[in-house]
């Protein structure tokens, strides 16, 4: 079982959230090539290293957030909500 820290509820077993994928900035449809649309679409980092994640706490908050997870240990840290900075609580919103 791995568990999952969401910033909200804390750790989560990963069965109770959603996985997204690798989280990387989408570029402006309006003014990108085809060429960096399709970087964005399809291409992964995919490095053995940290790696920037997003997940959705489908059975706790229900929110979506960011968290770093190692691909060779699979040690997670710094879990993040949207606009906001690691460590930050749910009373930080205030
Ligand atoms: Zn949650």
């Amino acid at each position: 079982m791995l568990l999952v820290p969401c910033p909200n509820c804390g750790p989560m077993n990963a069965a109770d959230l959603s996985y997204n994928g690798e989280s990387h900035r989408r570029p402006d449809p309006k003014t990108c090539t085809p060429e960096e649309w399709r970087t964005y679409l399809y291409l992964r980092e995919n490095p053995s290293g940290w790696l920037l994640e997003n997940w959705y706490c489908s059975s706790g908050c229900r929110r979506h957030f960011k968290i770093e997870r190692h691909t060779l240990t699979g040690e997670l840290r710094a879990p993040v909500l949207p606009g906001r900075k690691p460590g930050a609580t749910q009373g930080d919103m205030k």
